[in-house]
């Protein structure tokens, strides 16, 4: 059967030798070659869950010094603390400073490695494993695929191409990774080779259920009650994006101490408000530092918020981006909107 491309546009993916130069690196180290796994800052599903996986599949393969780790306070949120691949992890300043081999994960850009980059230049080699378009290409190798559904994609078939085994311990991972990014295979991403990949890990007897509960499903009580407060101050602005609508919302550092809660339980705050029918566009604005905030941006297809996030410093995909703004929150929800009214994609 055909198989409709829905990404139309997009570059290609890898060649086939930057796939080539991707299996020598990882094939032709030696047995006591240190290699260095690093995420994107704030990792998601994808970024720990790609990571984590290859990782584990790395170790079937007979990598023994292996270190993962992420920019920032070493401190794995909640819903990811159990998957397997965990125990690889390092804190940042412990890691090899010059290792022989450097993969970094989902990051489209040097900037979301933070502290990290610099193991970029120390390192033997470095090989990126990506599926933004904006990539960069700042790794010696690059295989970035902006057809690719998630980062795991990439990660899985590197892996196949290194005759690493799929078991259910490096299958967890990768599926962590393809669920986040496909919203639970809701979004236009999900192909039919996204469900043939879900099949293969599914065969490994991991548990969908209990993954989901876990990584989606599962908030303290604490969090349900700031959901509560922070949906109840969203703002629907109609004739914002070019008449294509705009509802966003905001969460404090205060409003997270009131309810005691950590940082990561607002990740999941943008997906009630993308519900919202009268918005194509929905933003929500973290509050990161003391005029610092983490800005989430989500369209359903009228609106490119990649662009508008890459105009304010950030990046994304076309329908789900983000970028770090500074100052005073009214200043920068009048960037935002200042942006949108120029961004869209189809005529309201
Ligand atoms: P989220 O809103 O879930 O944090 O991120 C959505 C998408 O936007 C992700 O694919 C991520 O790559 C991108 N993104 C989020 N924040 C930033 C940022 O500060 N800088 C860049 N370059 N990309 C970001
Ligand atoms: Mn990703």
């Amino acid at each position: 059967m055909t198989e409709v491309a829905v990404a139309g546009g997009l570059p290609a993916g890898p060649a086939e030798s930057e796939w080539a130069a991707a299996v020598a690196a990882v094939r032709d180290l030696p047995a006591d070659a240190r290699v260095l796994l690093i995420c994107h800052v704030n990792p998601d599903g994808d970024a720990l869950g790609s990571m984590l996986g290859f990782g584990l599949g790395l170790r079937r393969l007979g990598v023994r010094d292996l270190q993962a780790t992420f920019p920032g306070p070493p401190e794995v949120p909640e819903p990811f603390r159990w998957m397997p691949g965990v125990e690889l992890l390092v804190p940042q300043d412990d890691t090899y400073p010059d290792p022989d081999l450097v993969i970094c994960f989902d990051a489209a850009s040097e900037s979301r490695l933070g502290d990290l980059v610099g193991r970029l230049d120390t390192a033997g080699t470095s090989l990126v494993l990506d599926h933004h378009a904006s990539n960069t290409g700042f790794g010696r190798i690059n295989l970035v695929d902006p057809h690719a559904a998630a980062t795991s994609v990439v990660a899985l078939e590197l892996l196949d191409r290194l005759g690493a085994t799929l078991d259910a311990e490096v299958a967890t991972g990768l599926y962590v990774a393809l669920t986040t990014d496909t919203g639970s295979f809701r979004f236009e991403a999900t192909t039919p080779a996204v469900h043939r990949m879900a099949a293969r890990l599914l065969a490994t007897g991991i548990r969908p259920g209990d993954i989901s509960r876990r990584v989606f499903d599962t908030r303290p009580f604490g969090a349900v009650r700031l959901f509560g407060e922070v949906l109840g101050r969203a703002t629907l602005e109609p004739a914002a994006a070019a008449g294509h609508g705009l509802v966003w919302t905001y969460a404090t550092r205060e409003d997270l101490v009131r309810h005691d809660q950590p940082a990561y339980v607002l990740e999941a705050l943008i997906d009630s408000v993308r519900c919202t029918e009268e918005a194509d566009v929905s933003c929500v604005i973290k509050q990161a530092g003391e005029a610092e905030w983490a800005v989430s941006l989500r369209s359903k297809g009228a609106v490119d918020v990649s662009a508008v996030a890459v105009a304010l410093g950030g990046g994304g995909h076309r329908f789900a981006a983000g970028f770090t703004g500074r100052g005073a929150l009214d200043e920068l929800v009048g960037r935002i909107r200042a942006e949108l009214a120029t961004a869209t994609l189809v005529a309201p």
